[in-house]
């Protein structure tokens, strides 16, 4: 709304569209926008008052598709048909979720590959994208019903580790929504623009953003300054979330009453009956002290003691991962000026009170949990609609990009936890005279050798004009736009030609892996520099040796029997060095051969000179 345009062809007055914030979570989705009259961020309600459309899919026996509550009356009677934590699949392969398939109750296809994972449902196959657009379609069509104008522009938040391949795939989901997604936008990021953090221009705060929902987990430590917002740094677990405490209560329960395994397999009603009363209970105890309950006839108990030290397990974790986001800032506890609270799970008094007595200070929990990512993406939109010119948001990368160089080696050219958007730009040479192609692969990961990494993308610059080997210019640019999709460039600067690319990764990485990367690089750290040592001593004496083999072949004639022979020799010695791992050795017979034929390279280069200024007076 806010703006009025007219419609020249009708004559009518028309309002122009507002941009909607949505906040699509593993358990409840919701949109908010800023209120045209009081310019305050609301979510939107429908009649009933209720904002939360739980991220759930139904498909009848005809295959028609309801979401939300009325698809949610389905989890325990049709399992296979009801979709649930479709945000958990964004992006994902199967290898990365086998691990966890007996989470899902329905249908995750399992063909062993690394490609993208598909759900069964009756006869059909849906990707992960399609069911987050079908959220969307239910998001845009209440926004669309309460706001009786059309929705077609959103910014859509994201936790803060989703990867290229997650926020594409996110991005995907709104297009196939029919929502032009004007940014992807960090949840954590969103929640402070939703308490104004920092919003004063004169003022610098630093944030720490705890969000634990029903699927995710992440710790965010944001600096506010000059209304620029910047992620300093993120840690948390894409699983750890409300459903491991109601999934905790389960087993509990089971063990408790002797609940038969093959029970469960058979009636798999069953298990859903009893995490729906799980969760009844857990949020029943963030306001009492007892539950008792009832589910396939069993009697059910549990005291808010017991489910205390049930979740103890995953709290510790959490505080865990924000010991290692404040050493990753380089901040202590101490340092830390508010703590924003988000996510329903936080409902839950001990959690509140455990991030309390970690940050030694009052917690921000006075807008509601569930409605604080809507709120910011809704504060956001506004900023770009125009309406705020004062803020812009930076975000930062998880691991390094770079791209292969000689020998198999990484070369970075975007650091871990740079600023996003972001740019770089190295110039690269050819190595072979006349070479017309040059390959460019594109890595993440902090390890010294690609094939450690993890590879992105990889493209042929063809076309590079016939010249000598070290003459070409080729720029590789990186660039991360905003939403945190990276697009590669090779430039042959002399000739011009150029190819670009955009990286949509086949799969995503789990929070998991980006820790395991790290926590490798560190651990190979010693080796990777002796690896890298050895590898660029090889790959100097190899370039050596093809360049000294081509002197001699143009030289021939000026050059002695003698000199041919020994630099001969010396290169067959140093061809065996190659082939061995001993990196002082290479070094050695490198040297020897600098030595041989430095000589006489020398003597060619002052008669080259000389007949050059033949008859030249000076
Ligand atoms: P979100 O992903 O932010 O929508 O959070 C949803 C999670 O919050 C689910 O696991 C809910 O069970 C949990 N939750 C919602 N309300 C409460 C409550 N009053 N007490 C404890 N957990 C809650």
């Amino acid at each position: 709304m806010g703006k009025i345009a007219i419609n020249i062809a009708t004559g009518s007055l028309q309002q122009q569209e507002m941009i909607v914030g949505i906040d699509l979570g593993t358990t409840n989705s919701l949109v908010a926008i800023i209120h045209p009259e009081n310019r305050q961020p609301v979510v939107l309600k429908e009649h009933d008052g209720n904002a939360l459309v739980p991220s759930i899919i139904h498909f009848d026996k005809m295959g028609s598709i309801t979401v939300g509550d009325e698809a949610r009356k389905y989890l325990i009677t049709e399992p296979q048909n009801t979709i649930f934590s479709v945000k958990r699949l964004m992006g994902k392969s199967y290898n990365d979720l086998k691990e966890r398939s007996s989470f899902f109750t329905y249908k995750v296809i399992d063909d062993n590959t690394e490609s993208l994972v598909k759900i069964l449902v009756g006869e059909k196959f849906y990707s992960p994208v399609e069911l987050s657009s079908y959220i969307l379609v239910e998001l845009k069509k209440r926004a669309e019903h309460i706001l009786k104008t059309p929705v077609t522009k959103a910014v859509i938040t994201v936790p803060a580790y989703f990867n290229d391949a997650q926020r594409q795939a996110t991005r995907d989901a709104g297009k196939l929504a029919g929502l032009d997604v004007l940014r992807i936008v960090n949840e954590p990021t969103a929640a402070s623009l939703a308490y104004g953090l920092g919003m004063r221009n004169d003022e610098t705060r630093t944030v720490a953003v705890y969000d634990l929902g029903g699927g995710t987990f992440d710790i965010s430590i944001l600096r506010i300054s000059n209304g620029i917002f910047e992620v300093l740094s993120t840690n948390g677990d894409t699983y750890l979330g409300g459903d491991d405490f109601d999934l905790g209560i389960v087993k509990y329960w089971i063990n408790q009453q002797g609940i038969k395994e093959e029970e469960l397999m058979v009636h798999k009603g069953l298990a859903q009956e009893l995490r729906l009363k799980a969760e009844e209970a857990k949020k029943h105890l963030s306001s009492n002290t007892k539950f008792k309950g009832e589910a396939g006839g069993e009697q059910l108990e549990l005291n808010r003691g017991e489910f205390e030290n049930l979740i103890k397990p995953f709290l510790d974790k959490t505080i865990e991962c924000c010991k290692n986001a404040l050493a990753d800032a380089g901040l202590s506890s101490k340092e830390i000026d508010e703590v924003v609270l988000v996510g329903g799970s936080t409902r839950v008094p001990v959690v509140k009170e455990a991030v309390s007595k970690f940050f030694g200070r009052d917690v921000h929990d006075e807008l509601n949990p569930d409605e604080v990512v809507a709120l910011g993406a809704a504060v956001q939109a506004d900023i770009l609609a125009g309406n705020n010119k004062d803020f812009l948001l930076l975000d930062i990368t998880p691991l390094s990009l770079g791209i292969e160089t000689m020998g198999g080696l990484m070369d970075v050219l975007i650091p871990r936890n740079s600023k996003i958007p972001s740019k770089a730009a190295r110039q690269y040479t050819t190595q072979k005279d006349g070479q017309n192609g040059m390959r460019i692969s594109v890595y993440q990961g902090e390890r010294d050798l690609v094939n450690d990494n993890r590879k992105l993308a990889e493209f042929n610059l063809s076309g590079i004009p016939a010249m000598p080997a070290g003459l070409a210019k080729v720029e590789v640019s990186f660039l991360i736009n905003a939403d945190g999709i990276l697009n590669i460039k090779a430039k042959e600067l002399r000739s011009g030609v150029e190819q670009s690319i955009e990286v949509k990764p086949q799969y995503g990485l789990t929070d998991a892996e980006v820790e395991k990367m790290l926590a490798e690089s560190i651990q190979h750290a010693k080796e990777d520099i002796q690896t890298r040592a050895i590898v660029e001593a090889k790959a100097e004496a190899q370039l050596l040796i093809e360049t000294t083999e081509r002197f001699i072949s143009k030289n021939q004639s000026f050059l002695l029997s003698e000199e041919i022979k020994r630099t001969n020799n010396a290169v067959a010695e140093l061809r065996e060095a190659i082939s061995t791992n001993d990196k002082d050795l290479v070094q050695k017979k490198t040297e020897e051969l600098n030595e041989i034929s430095r000589p006489y390279a020398e003597r060619l280069m002052d008669e080259a000179i000389k007949s050059t200024l033949k008859g030249k007076s000076i």
